[in-house]
């Protein structure tokens, strides 16, 4: 099936499973090459990520950490950089190295706002890695070394990422149809 009904839009398949997981193999190998010796702690942005962290890390093969977080904001999930705090850690990350694992890099202010909460507990160095960056729509000057797909700057939907809370659990990323 091509195109997917999530409440009132339509979207069309944009990026198949099967191209999602070949990409996300060749990232964990990356990234096991990358970080061997430095005990990571992988720190997953909820809610958006759980499919991503689920098949990234179970090929992850160095030892490594994983804890899952929250990022609250004021207004929904919007993109407007409105973060007010970071849910969920409870474990000191002083003087670890972090990878952070999100969903989509769109404006980047999410990311970047994420990126001073993390530098006042003192780790020995973050890296990002995010399922989609959108380049067209970054605000902000980041280092994403760990992305599977860049995109274009259309709305997407599936492998964790929502539409007004559904088309988490579709298997294939999907892009909105005008
Ligand atoms: P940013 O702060 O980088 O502009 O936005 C990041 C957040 O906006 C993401 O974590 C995600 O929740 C949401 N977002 C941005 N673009 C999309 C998209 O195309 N689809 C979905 N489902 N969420 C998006
Ligand atoms: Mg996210």
């Amino acid at each position: 099936m091509d195109t997917v009904k999530v409440k009132d839009k339509l979207f069309g398949l944009y990026i198949t499973e099967d191209k999602i997981l070949s990409r996300v193999k060749e990232l964990a190998t990356k990234m096991n090459n990358d970080l061997a010796g430095k005990n990571p702690l992988f720190l997953v942005i909820l809610n958006g990520s759980f499919v991503f962290a689920a098949d990234l890390l179970r090929d992850i093969t160095i030892p490594c950490e994983i804890t899952f977080v929250r990022v609250a904001s004021y207004e929904g999930d919007s993109s407007t950089g409105q973060i007010k705090h970071l849910l969920g850690l409870t474990q000191s990350i002083e003087g670890r190295t972090v990878v952070i694992v999100e969903d989509i890099v769109d404006s980047g202010f999410t990311m970047k706002e994420l990126l001073h909460m993390l530098e006042d507990k003192n780790p020995a160095e973050v890296y990002i890695s995010s399922l989609l960056v959108k380049p067209g729509n970054l605000k902000v000057d980041l280092d994403i070394p760990y992305r599977c797909f860049d995109i274009e700057n259309e709305f997407i939907v599936g492998y964790g990422l929502d539409y007004d809370h559904e088309g988490r659990n579709l298997r294939h990323i999907y892009q909105v149809m005008e």
